[in-house]
Order: structure tokens, then sequence, then C-alpha cells
């Protein structure tokens, strides 16, 4: 399956990983189709949001630790029970229309690696799909 690696330094950051998607996206030969980011992790997701102003990742990390506080009384032993819930809410996945070999992401999107549980070695997984 091809992939890269995501490395973290912080417990809880939105990466950009559009270029590396784009890449694989391109090394694929597909050229019309989709392209299917996956992250198999529990604690970790992929989202699609603005990448123009960085104060946008900033904000959606704000009000995912106000929406689930790691303070909550989680019965998760592992202590990481937030990043749990926080990978759920953003998803496993994202699917991105590919059209002549290139991401049809709108002006201002990226994708978004999003780690809540590092740092950490991440994988991020792609399947390139053609359509008919
Ligand atoms: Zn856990």
């Amino acid at each position: 399956m091809p992939g890269f690696e995501v490395r973290t330094r912080e417990r809880v950051v939105f990466v950009d990983i559009t270029t590396q998607v784009a890449a694989a996206a391109a090394e694929s030969g597909v050229l019309n189709g989709v392209v299917v980011v996956y992250v198999p992790h529990t604690t970790a997701g992929v989202t699609i949001n603005e990448n123009a102003d960085p104060s946008v990742r900033a904000d959606m990390k704000l009000a995912l630790e106000r929406l689930v506080p790691q303070s909550l009384p989680f019965t998760h032993l592992e202590g990481n029970a937030d990043a749990h819930v926080k990978a759920s809410l953003m998803g496993s996945s994202v699917t991105v229309p590919l059209a002549d070999g290139r991401l049809q992401l709108g002006t201002w999107q990226g994708v978004y690696f999003a780690e809540f549980d590092g740092p950490r070695r991440r994988r991020v997984l792609l399947s390139a799909l053609a359509a008919r």
C-alpha cells in the first residue's frame, strides 16, 4: 500500500500533508478518479481545511480542546481518551477528486494529518482509484 510517514513533535498538531498526497497521486498514474487518504491510527485523524491562514489550525486545536478537554472524567486507562474522541471527530479518511492527475482541492483547502497523542511516528496510506 503506498503511503508515507509523518513524524509529529507535539501532542496535538495539524500537519499539512497536501504536497505528499499530491505527489503520491501523481505517482499512481491515475489521471481521473479519486484518491483516498487513510490514517490507520486511533488517536490521529485526517481532515481538509484552510491552508492559507495558520490561525485556522490554531483555532481548530482550541475548539477541539474546549469540546473534549483531556481533564474529563474518562474511564480509558491509557490516559489518552480525549485523543480517541478527537480522532473520531476528524475521521480516519478523506477522499479527494483527481482530474488530469491533479488534486481537485479548493483554492484555500489543504489536507491535514491531525495528531492528538503525539509526539509519534505515524503512517498515512493512499489509494488512487481510476474513474471509468
Ligand atoms: Zn488509548
